[in-house]
């Protein structure tokens, strides 16, 4: 998917057994009843059977503003213990046209024209992108330690999937590998849980570090701030390394003056930019 992929699913997306809509949140089924499908209501409109897409008037969305539908229908699905059922084709201008498939364990996938549909039943394709082997791709150098946000492991059919979920905001994402939902997690933590980091401008303190300190102080500072133009995910990368920046300076600290009692207070000051918790 690019951010240029303008595309259209035609045909419907159901439940073996329709969703009472008093048992869904309204937000979800609003996030179901604009843009490029129309609800399928059953039981005199009391319940969501599925969604059918708008047709080739209202259909053609982009092709984020789809996933996020097929997401909202497997995480309905899931947490209401329904199976999927697709009878739909997609056409989209950069990836082709094909058949979209529901695997053995909820997800979508788009089967192009020359794919077997079995590979995706069995997820022996590369559709998701965790899977792709790359030792950049979801990467976490650093683990933060907070029990309210858990990844757990939830089975899927044959599968395994990882449920991300937070005390405070519910379900956050549920991805199909262990290693994407760590990252998921992190980038939870910084979009919802993580307060600005202090601002270290020409302070009284920042005048106080020996220059070794500042430097790096600075180099974290500056990778935070960076990490602020990007989306959670690519954020991650910039936080890690001003984590790094921060160990560094707080290394600088001790190996400067070990036993200066008004280290203590420097010390401080990178202790908390070096913190691990979502408060520092
Ligand atoms: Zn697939
Ligand atoms: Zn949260």
């Amino acid at each position: 998917m690019s951010d240029e992929d303008e595309m259209i699913y035609r045909g419907r997306i159901t439940f073996d057994v329709p969703v009472p809509l008093s048992e869904i949140e309204p937000e979800t089924v609003e996030r179901l009843s604009y843009g490029p499908v129309i609800p399928l209501y059953t039981d005199l409109g009391r319940a969501l059977g599925g969604v059918r897409g708008a047709g080739d008037e209202n259909g053609w969305a982009h092709s984020g503003v789809w996933f996020d539908v097929l997401r909202t229908l497997e995480a309905i699905a899931r947490r209401h213990e329904r199976a999927l059922d697709a009878d739909a084709t997609f056409d989209s201008d950069e990836r082709g046209r094909g058949r979209l498939v529901v695997d053995a364990g909820g997800r979508f996938h788009d089967c192009q024209e020359d794919e077997q549909p079995e590979w995706h039943r069995t997820r022996a394709c590369r559709c998701f992108p965790a899977r792709i082997d790359s030792p950049t791709l979801f990467a976490v150098a650093d683990v933060t330690e907070d029990e309210r946000i858990t990844v757990r492991p939830m089975p899927a059919g044959p599968f395994t999937d990882y449920a991300v979920v937070c005390e405070d905001h519910g379900d956050v994402a549920c991805p199909t590998t262990e290693r994407e939902a760590v990252f998921r997690r992190e980038a939870h933590i910084i979009e919802a849980h993580t307060a600005h980091p202090l601002p270290l401008g020409r302070t009284g303190a920042a005048q106080a570090l020996p220059p070794a300190v500042l430097g790096q102080l600075q180099a974290a500072a500056g990778e935070l701030r960076r990490g602020r133009s990007y989306a959670a995910p690519l954020a991650i990368r910039h936080r890690d390394a001003a984590r790094e920046h921060a160990r560094q300076a707080a290394a600088e600290l001790r190996r400067l003056s070990p036993s200066d009692p008004t280290d203590t207070l420097l010390h401080l000051v990178a202790e908390l930019l070096a913190d691990t918790s979502p408060h520092a």
